[in-house]
């Protein structure tokens, strides 16, 4: 009897929608909203109903566009001096506001610093939960509506699907590089609709008195090339040839676990399971087998070159384009060719 009274559902009638957070930084927009924005379309066909973004910032009007052309059907457009910067509270309140008025039945976040930030802070004041780092987002159409936010737990080693059965709004944060944004198509239709920033810049406690980029701090999951290396360059040294490959093409350079368990280069730079999922248009793997937990966080790129001097490492498999030989020798004459162009 209790496990029958367990099961029941609330009634959520009202709240209808997928929400997708658009994050930005001086105005131009994390990959990862635009992912989302992606799956968000795919899940909110599926449940018949409208796909919304959120957009927060100053002289943002631009990105509430895009957002449409990415897939939105509606955009929810803050745009003031205030919410310049992204402060937690301003921005926290604003789409409180928005999430309250509009009742979403599903909200998604980006798992980046800013969107772990908003989506807990949002979280606190909502009788809801939060799935963090998810990689796979599916929905159950009729009657449940529920959301099945996957995502690794237990050291990577398995997928859990969890459930926000008895609340809504349903809110994810979801992994940068594992979803696939929809082309740009700026014939497509949508409304938008402003919404004041509600505190004044008096109101808010914090103030951002300078932003300053780390000299160190790269994007992985931004990046358009990625030149990554594995336990084949034997040793930190070779990562120099790496970097000046990366340089040369106006990429970073990116690695294997084993690279990186080793202590040849810091854990910032680790593509896989249990590192960045990335989606670069190239993506250069040199010394690296193609082990399966490499293989999730760099499958999807656009173009893939391996470089191994074993011709059935796996890592094959999933190439475009296959170089058969000693890293010394091909990756030096790579970069001299891309110099001399
Ligand atoms: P290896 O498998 O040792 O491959 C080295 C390759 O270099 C070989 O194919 C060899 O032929 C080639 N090579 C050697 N010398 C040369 C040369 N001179 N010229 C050309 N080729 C050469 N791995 C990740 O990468 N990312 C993750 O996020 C990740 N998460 C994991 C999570 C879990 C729970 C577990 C269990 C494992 C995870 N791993 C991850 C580890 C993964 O299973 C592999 O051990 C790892 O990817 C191997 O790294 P590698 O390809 O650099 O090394």
């Amino acid at each position: 009897k209790e496990s029958s009274k367990q099961d029941e559902m609330p009634d959520w009638s009202e709240y209808r929608g997928v929400m997708i957070f658009i994050e930005q930084r001086a105005g131009e927009a994390k990959n990862v909203s635009w992912q989302l924005l992606g799956e968000g379309r795919k899940l909110a066909d599926k449940l018949e109903v409208e796909l919304i973004a959120l957009v927060i910032g100053q002289s943002v009007d631009r990105l509430a566009t895009d957002a449409i052309a990415y897939g939105a059907d509606r955009v929810y457009l803050a745009d003031a001096p205030e919410l310049n910067e992204y402060r937690t509270r301003p921005y926290s309140r604003v789409a409180l506001h928005v999430i309250r008025e509009v009742k979403p039945e599903i909200v998604l976040f980006g798992a980046t610093a800013t969107g772990r930030d908003l989506a807990g802070a949002i979280a606190t004041h909502l009788p809801t939960g939060l799935t963090a780092d998810c990689t796979i987002l599916d929905v159950e159409p009729h009657p449940s509506r529920l959301l099945l936010a996957s995502r690794p737990a237990f050291s990577e080693k398995m997928l859990a699907t969890i459930l926000c059965k008895r609340y809504r709004p349903q809110m994810a944060t979801a992994r940068a590089g594992v979803f696939e944004a929809a082309p740009y198509d700026s014939a497509r239709k949508g409304e938008v609709q402003k919404v004041s920033s509600l505190l004044s810049e008096e109101e808010i406690e914090t103030r951002v008195l300078q932003f300053i980029e780390a000299t160190d701090r790269f994007h992985l999951e931004e990046a358009e090339i990625i030149v990554a290396g594995g336990r084949g360059l034997g040793g930190p040294e070779p990562f120099k040839l790496l970097q000046e490959l990366a340089d040369a093409l106006g990429g970073v350079v990116g690695a294997s676990r084993a690279a990186v368990d080793a202590g040849w280069i810091g854990h910032a730079h680790q593509v896989g399971q249990t590192g960045y999922t990335v989606r670069p248009k190239l993506y250069i793997a040199i010394g690296i087998s193609g082990a399966v937990q490499h293989l999730v966080g760099m499958q999807n790129s656009d173009c893939i070159i391996a470089i191994n001097h074993d011709q059935d490492a796996p890592i094959f498999k999933v190439a475009n384009y296959a170089i058969v030989g000693d890293l010394f020798q091909i990756v030096p004459a790579l970069t001299q060719a891309v110099r001399a162009q």
